[in-house]
């Protein structure tokens, strides 16, 4: 199949878009948080030819975007709560589970009897939804099992051929997936962290629920509360692994193997600029950027086939940092390395 590439997104490239949605076909476009992989949400057909163009195991439910929160009402049984998170968090990067309406497919989820919902703020999936009558079922838009695409030339790294159209909108401002919370009542559980920290959802509930798998392995039999977690999600071909220990310690860790070929080492800009090997590289100076660059900091590795193994310093797990946290212990299948000046 031949992807048409848009890098221009006009008022009749997103109509075109649309009309390719709404005939049943498959356009990635960019949204605040990572590229999204887009088909029709209410036809059956198209959510199998997402999870084939994907790789993706089919009891891996997908999101339903909307043009605007109050649409919610057509695909689910919404609750107070569900206002009070729209109000505060929509448009934006949080992505809801509530109890779905019959209308929903159980292809797009995976066979639950919730789905999940999220309202976009990116000006380009903004415009692509105002354009269609029905909302759009949306996983990350790379092959499953590689880091999610945060620039259009990851999207076309995966899915160039396997897709109908590819709308190009520059860098995620985000970098890291969607917050997903699923609410019962009053009650919330944090499934997914994300650029919607748990300290802002505490805000909104009494006790805030946080999946325990999200911070460290699956136990045997163990199934997290959001399907998709169970995947080793994120991974890089190299593996991965935390460094845990003091600064300092980290520091000469780092120092001791920069120079080693088949060793990367990812970093903040600090530690980036008190090292000099080839294989370093910063993510950034805080914890957003280090959100907004992880991803295609992984795939920078990838293409650097020496590189067998990738330290990094373990992240510091409040706000946006606990979704760092996340993706990057689960690149590592959570190996940590304890590290002490000799
Ligand atoms: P992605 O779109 O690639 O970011 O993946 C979507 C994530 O949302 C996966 O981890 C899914 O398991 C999760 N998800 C989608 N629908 C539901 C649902 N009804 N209940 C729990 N998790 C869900
Ligand atoms: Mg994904």
């Amino acid at each position: 199949m031949k992807t048409e590439i848009i890098y221009s997104p006009t008022e009749s490239a997103l109509s075109r878009a649309a009309s390719v949605l709404k005939n049943g076909g498959l356009v990635a476009f960019p949204t605040e948080t990572v590229y999204g992989l887009g088909g029709h949400g209410l036809c059956t057909d198209s959510a199998d030819k997402i999870y084939a163009a994907k790789g993706r195991p089919t009891d891996n439910p997908l999101i339903l975007h909307l043009a605007s929160a109050d649409e919610a009402e057509k695909y689910a049984y919404t609750c107070p709560m569900y206002y009070k998170l729209a109000m505060a968090f929509m448009p934006g990067p949080l992505t809801v589970i509530l109890p779905k309406k019959e209308i929903v497919p159980d292809r797009v989820t995976g066979g639950l009897d919730t789905v999940a919902l999220r309202v976009p703020a990116h000006p380009v999936a903004s415009a692509l939804l105002k354009r269609c009558d029905f909302p759009i079922a949306a996983p990350s838009a790379n092959t499953s099992g590689r880091p999610s695409p945060t620039e259009a030339e990851h999207v076309i790294e995966d899915l160039d051929g396997r897709i109908d159209m590819i709308v190009a909108g520059g860098s995620c401002e985000i970098g890291v997936e969607s917050t997903i919370v699923s609410i019962d009542g009053e009650h919330l559980t944090l499934l997914r962290p994300g650029a919607i920290t748990p300290e802002m959802l505490s805000c909104f509930c009494e006790e805030l629920t946080i999946d325990p798998s999200l911070e460290r392995p699956l136990l045997e039999g163990e199934r997290p509360l959001a399907p998709g977690m169970k995947y080793r999600h994120y991974a890089p071909k190299a593996q991965v692994v935390l460094l845990e220990g003091s600064e300092e310690d980290i520091l000469a860790f780092m120092k001791e193997q920069q120079e080693k070929a088949e060793i990367g080492l990812l970093c903040s800009d600090e530690q980036f600029y008190a090292l000099s090997g080839k294989n370093v590289i910063s993510y950034g100076k805080n914890q957003q950027e280090e959100a907004q660059r992880l991803f295609a900091c992984l795939r920078e590795f990838d293409r650097r086939e020496h590189v067998k193994t990738i330290y990094a310093p373990k992240p510091q797990k409040d706000g946006v940092g606990l979704a760092v946290y996340n993706r990057l212990a689960k690149a590592a299948g959570f190996t940590v390395k304890k590290v002490k000046e000799q």
